[in-house]
């Protein structure tokens, strides 16, 4: 049968577009839809405008620090609509620039919802398209707990569009984007305070880099709740929010701010008209290669809720492309070693496994830790400490993980992934010369192990 396209992508964040891009240049005709906004979440309401109000916030401690270099600015002054505004602009640069990107490599765009009509059909602004193989690269949505008043509360997607900055604001979650949230607004000047409702927040990340990073935040004056919940949220006459806590205790706020993580997007796509199965947490099911139960209909990115992370749904993307129109060279995707920043301040910078995770497998491992006040620091009244940590291998003396708390972890753990990937030891770290004076040299200066 004579298909209207040989590929046909849901969605054009992430994944999608990096899929229907590469398989309309090996040659194959793609289409893909989008019903919201070109570049998807990542650059809409996730990583792209979040590093933006991050820098927004970082000059805060910038205008602080100067005093000791010297510097006197007055009273400093942060105005939320400029920044706001800004970010748009910026966003909509970028969204013009993924149109370019599709158009350009022959990829004929839909802008509508995508709804599956069959298992090669797809209907879009009421029109039908066929399809030899059809990716679902329909990302997340927030996700909020149903709590009494929870008609109050606003998410990740509405955070970015706020009118004005809350003069005070309680951040519910302990995950990535709680914890890089509650960073940006206690920053920008509000009064902040992070519920969790476990013990330690950051669940699945090195110990010591959660305890680090809960020192640091409160040295900075954030507020952070753990073991805290809420039970209801109440709008008051004057507009403020009464939030009653599980524990009975009663808080006072002007805007309550859920990030309680992400479901897959999947409204109104026609997935009944399919034989595409779900998992146990209601992400689509794929095999290692991304196919669903029905084999004209693959999925990516966070629909697959594997790794929610722009490189892993770009990466998924790129196998797609090549599986489907590039077979011999097609490489499976690898998830061990994937680098991760928290864009907290201070950052958290990390690749592999944590302490905890190196020993439940069984390894005998060696850690080696520094910790350390930064340079920059030094003639300001800061007392901000930075962390580094390794975990090593005793056995085999490779390194399994390296961990940051600090300025610029982001940027330094991506060129330690590289070391890790290609199976560095500890001997290779030592006998790296160090670029001195950086805080990333300490990387390759620690000699004596903290724990076995
Ligand atoms: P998405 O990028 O979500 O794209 C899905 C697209 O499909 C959307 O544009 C949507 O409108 C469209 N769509 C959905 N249904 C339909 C339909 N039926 N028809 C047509 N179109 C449809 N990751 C990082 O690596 N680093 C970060 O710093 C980072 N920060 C983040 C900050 C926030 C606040 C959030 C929310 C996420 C962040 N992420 C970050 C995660 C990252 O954004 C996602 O992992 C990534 O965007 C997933 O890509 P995707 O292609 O799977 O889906
Ligand atoms: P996460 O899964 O990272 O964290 C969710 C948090 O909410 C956890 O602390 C969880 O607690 C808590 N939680 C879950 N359900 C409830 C509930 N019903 N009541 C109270 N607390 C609850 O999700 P996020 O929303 O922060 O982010 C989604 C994903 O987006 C991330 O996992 C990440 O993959 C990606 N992302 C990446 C970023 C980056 O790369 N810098 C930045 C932002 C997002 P518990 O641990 O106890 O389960």
């Amino acid at each position: 049968m004579a298909y209207d396209f040989d590929l046909y992508v849901i969605g054009a964040g992430s994944g999608g577009v990096r899929s229907a891009r590469f398989a309309a240049g090996f040659g194959a005709k793609v289409a893909v839809a989008e019903s919201r906004y070109l570049g998807g979440t990542c650059v809409n309401v996730g990583c792209v405008p979040k590093k933006l109000l991050v820098y927004g916030a970082h000059f805060a401690e910038d205008f602080e620090q100067s005093a000791g270099f010297g510097w006197s600015l007055g009273e400093a002054d942060f105005d939320w609509a400029t920044l706001i505004a800004n970010k748009d602009r910026e966003i909509n640069r970028l969204n013009g620039i993924y149109r370019n990107l599709l158009v350009n490599s022959g990829v004929t765009l839909h802008e509508g919802h995508a709804r599956l009509i069959d298992p090669h059909q797809v209907e879009v602004n009421g029109q039908r398209y066929t399809a030899r193989h059809i990716l679902i690269a329909t990302g997340g949505w927030p996700q909020i707990p149903d709590i009494p008043g929870r008609e109050h509360a606003i998410s990740s997607n509405e955070a970015f569009f706020l009118k004005e900055l809350p003069k005070r604001i309680l951040v519910v979650g302990g995950g990535y984007i709680a914890v890089e949230f509650a960073g940006i607004f206690h920053g920008l000047g509000a009064d902040t305070k992070l519920l969790y409702r476990g013990e330690l927040f950051l669940r699945g990340f090195d110990g010591a880099v959660r305890k680090h990073l809960q020192e640091e935040l409160t040295k900075r004056g954030l507020d952070l709740q753990f073991n805290a919940d809420i039970e209801r949220i109440e709008k008051q006459a004057d507009g403020s929010l009464k939030v009653t806590l599980k524990d009975g205790r009663e808080l006072a706020t002007d805007c309550v701010f859920y990030a309680t993580g992400r479901r897959p997007m999947l409204d109104n796509l026609g997935l009944e008209n399919t034989g595409v199965k779900l998992d146990k947490r209601g992400f689509i099911e794929v095999d290692e290669q991304y196919q669903s139960a029905e084999p004209s209909i693959l999925a990516i990115g966070d629909v697959i809720g594997r790794v929610q992370l722009t490189p892993v749904a770009l990466a998924e993307g790129m196998a797609v492309a090549r599986r489907l129109f590039k077979p011999e060279q097609y490489r499976p995707v690898d998830y061990n070693m994937i680098p991760t920043a928290v864009f907290s301040l201070p950052n958290i910078g990390t690749v592999g496994l944590t302490e905890e995770q190196a020993r439940e497998a069984g390894h005998k491992v060696q850690i080696f830790e520094s910790r350390f006040r930064p340079m920059k620091l030094t003639l300001t009244e800061c007392q901000e400490r930075t962390l580094m940590k390794l975990v090593v291998d005793a056995e085999t003396d490779k390194v399994l993980g390296c961990h940051m708390v600090g300025p610029d972890a982001g940027e330094i753990v991506q060129g330690l992934a590289i070391a890790l990937k290609a199976g560095a030891t500890k001997r290779d770290f030592d006998e790296t010369i160090g670029v001195h004076p950086t805080a990333a040299e300490e990387f390759v200066t620690m000699r004596t192990p903290v724990a076995g």
